[in-house]
């Protein structure tokens, strides 16, 4: 079912309700759907997904926000197995991404965690950081275990062991990418919370690099995408809940949830809804309000979070067809003369694109935003603006000469409030608005501001979230 349904008259009727549609909200309402107890979704946006959406550009239907998954864990595949969607996993290119910084471009270190090289003296990293930056790196191992240890935030951990230059060519372009946001403001915790303890086991960071890796040494099988789209994940994924008996509405935007005896009073742009069981699973600012309005307080640290800005451009350029920046290439901050964070070269990352695209027509997504709003530079650019900005840094990040006679089409898509940016102190507080909500019998929090950013966690604890939620008898049968 699409579109907004007045839910007044249903008010008597108490089911689960799952607020928001992006992937949590959709795996929560699929684990209660598929144990037999169908929710009802409310997703105050046009369309299910959330930052996982598609878009057509040039003829091709392409994915317009989150596009692969992290497979350091099982988690996505084996979400995707369970939904039957597995004949559709596809590796990218192990040709692997680049980097750019201030003193030029290469190829990203194969064996890294976050930009952290596994093996500071490798051939690779040498190449990045040059030999002088290797040897500081290399100290790392050296120094007490102890040392760094207790830093809050990322860039201060690696920077305090490693040196700064790995911080600024390697770490902030690696989780200024996925983070949008400086290393120095990301809680160690929140982007990977197994890395102190590492540290401590192993008694070096590239030692406890190398442990949290494990033994794929590629960076391009550090992920892997659908044939088609990761957007065929979210279209499955509500197809099988409605199959099931659950509800998806959609343009249905949740005001407020509050305790009543007999369970949760839902108030939405259409109607209220008695639920004896509610996930919220919406972002940051969004789970804030929702919680206040349930009487849980803000959390100390801010749930804030960034906007991303992403330029899809289809170009006719048969000097892309060498892939001359592998799948791709971050930008550290310090590199002039580029404005986009990032580019993703993804007819040269997934094979199934390129032959949908055909000869020498190829798709580059580049992004744009490091903090709170998209990028200054680009901000008050209108869409002509950003497309010729796109094709410029596209030129010079990819050394082929492209202008608007290359291009085929383009499509822009602002992302707001779409990242989550965990400053430091965010994992422990999440941990203690986690304990709250506990405590309130019937409710419950998923998503990304909890979980973390990628879909690896977020579809892992969701999945967590729905089994707690069956356990702890609530969202049982609809009355
Ligand atoms: C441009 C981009 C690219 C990315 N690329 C990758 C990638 O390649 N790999 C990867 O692993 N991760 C990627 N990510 C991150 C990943 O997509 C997210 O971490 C994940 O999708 C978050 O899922 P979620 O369900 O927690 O939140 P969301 O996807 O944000 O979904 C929350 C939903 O709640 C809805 N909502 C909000 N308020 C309300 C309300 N009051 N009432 C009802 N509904 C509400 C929203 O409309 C939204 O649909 C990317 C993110 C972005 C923005």
């Amino acid at each position: 079912m699409t579109g907004p349904v007045a839910l007044r008259g249903d008010l008597a009727r108490t089911v689960p309700v799952v607020v928001g549609g992006g992937i949590a909200g959709l795996v929560v309402a699929w684990e209660l759907a598929r144990a037999g107890r169908p929710p009802l979704l409310l997703e105050s946006g046009p369309t299910v997904g959330g930052c996982i959406a598609a878009h057509l550009v040039g003829g091709l239907e392409l994915d317009a926000g989150a596009e692969s998954y992290a497979t350091a864990t099982t988690s996505v595949a084996d979400l995707i197995d369970d939904l039957g969607l597995g004949d559709a996993i596809v590796s990218p290119n192990p040709v692997g991404a680049w980097v750019r910084y201030a003193g030029g471009s290469a190829p990203l270190p194969t064996a890294a965690l976050l930009g952290i090289p596994a093996h500071p003296l490798a051939a690779d990293v040498r190449r990045v950081l040059g030999l002088g930056g290797s040897l500081r790196a290399g100290l790392d191992r050296l120094l007490p275990a102890g040392s760094g240890a207790h830093s809050a935030s990322l860039g201060a951990l690696v920077g305090s062991r490693m040196g700064r230059r790995v911080v600024d060519r390697l770490v902030e372009p690696v989780a200024g990418g996925v983070y949008s946001t400086d290393p120095d403001e990301l809680d160690v915790d929140a982007v990977q919370p197994r890395l102190r303890g590492a540290l401590r086991e192993a008694g070096s960071l590239a030692g406890a690099v190398q442990r949290l890796r494990g033994s794929g040494a590629r960076p391009g099988s550090a992920v892997a995408g659908l044939r088609g789209g990761l957007y065929s994940l979210v279209v499955t994924l509500r197809e099988q809940v409605e199959a099931l008996g659950g509800t998806v509405l959609t343009g249905v935007d949740v005001a407020g949830v509050r305790p009543r005896e007999d369970g949760w009073q839902v108030t939405t742009s259409v109607g209220d809804r008695l639920a004896d069981t509610v996930v919220l699973a919406v972002p940051g600012p969004a789970a804030v309000s929702l919680l206040d309005s349930a009487g849980i307080p803000a959390p100390a640290t801010s749930a804030a979070t960034s906007d991303v800005l992403l330029v899809t451009l289809v170009v006719d350029h048969a000097g892309l067809d060498r892939h001359p920046r592998g799948t791709g290439i971050l930008v550290s901050r310090h590199a002039r003369g580029v404005s986009a964070k990032a580019l993703t070269h993804a007819t040269a990352k997934w094979a199934w694109l390129a032959e949908r695209a055909g000869p020498s027509r190829h798709v580059l997504r580049l992004s744009y935003g490091r903090g709170t709003t998209v990028a200054e530079e680009a901000h008050p650019l209108d869409e002509r603006d950003l497309t010729t900005l796109a094709l410029a840094d596209a030129g010079t990040l990819t050394g082929v000469r492209l202008d608007h006679s290359a291009l085929a089409d383009s499509a822009l898509v602002r992302w707001s409030s779409a990242l989550p940016r965990p400053e430091p102190g965010h994992r422990a507080e999440m941990d203690r608005l986690r304990t709250q909500v506990a405590a309130r019998p019937g409710l419950h929090l998923a998503g990304s501001v909890v979980a973390g950013t990628g879909l690896a966690a977020v579809v892992s604890d969701a999945r967590t979230v729905g089994r707690a939620v069956l356990s702890s008898g609530q969202g049982a049968q609809s009355r």
